[in-house]
């Protein structure tokens, strides 16, 4: 077995374990049952499930260069040479990713939705992983493209699914902060204060913080 193979299959194995992590959190927030308040627009959804298509395409494109060769082989041109160590790497990133991944779904519970929206129902959740940061999913998407990075070791699928990523979350964040925003006024004025957008804050110590040493 080689270390193509091993990426290719942990890969398949993470995916599918995120689509289940998902399509179960979904099943569950719809079970509980909800009126939506506000939603954000079509256009979104359309450009969104574009993007997925175009992941879902080019990683059976490079996966069969690696290692099945079902269909003709369509990315060796972009295929680098990685260390193993860096595969190690992407296999810890991409179970960190996954990890995290099941957190958020536990923490947001009914919360949840697949396109941008306010519920009746909703509460603002801030505890768990979004006692630090506002967006973790979106955090647990950046470092599973940056594992499918180092383990594909392709850098077209690297850098295109890295930029197309950042494109999807730069047109979705702030509207989505917007809505929470309207529904939650200053209670997620003050949340925004004390936690960081995608990594948790950065708290530069002021010197007045520092505790002095008392007088000789
Ligand atoms: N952006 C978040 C959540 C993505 S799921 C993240 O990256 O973790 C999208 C839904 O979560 C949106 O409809 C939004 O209304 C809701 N949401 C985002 N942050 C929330 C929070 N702190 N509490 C409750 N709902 C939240």
């Amino acid at each position: 077995m080689d270390i193509d193979f091993i990426s290719n299959y942990l890969l398949i194995t993470v995916f599918c374990l995120f689509s289940i992590i998902r399509i179960e959190y979904y099943r569950r927030a719809r079970k509980a049952g909800f009126k939506t308040v506000v939603s954000e627009s079509r256009k979104y959804s359309i450009w969104l499930s574009v993007f997925i298509c175009y992941e879902v395409f080019t990683f059976f494109a490079y996966i069969n260069v690696r290692s099945l060769n079902w269909f003709p082989q369509l990315l060796t041109w972009a295929n680098l040479d990685f260390p193993t160590w860096l595969r190690i790497v992407g296999a810890v990133l991409a179970l960190v990713a996954l990890g995290l991944f099941f957190w958020i779904h536990q923490s947001l519970g009914n919360n949840l939705s697949a396109t941008l929206c306010i519920k009746d129902n909703h509460t603002l959740v801030t505890a768990g992983p979004y006692a630090l940061i506002r967006h973790p999913m979106y955090s647990s998407f950046y470092l599973l493209h940056i594992a499918v990075f180092f383990l594909t070791a392709n850098w077209f699928i690297g850098i295109t699914w890295i930029l197309g990523l950042s494109l999807i979350i730069f047109l979705r964040v702030n509207r989505e902060e917007a809505m929470l925003l309207d529904r939650f006024g200053d209670e997620y004025r003050v949340y925004m204060c004390r936690t960081g957008r995608f990594l948790p804050p950065v708290r530069l110590m002021k010197t007045t913080d520092v505790e002095q040493p008392p007088p000789a």
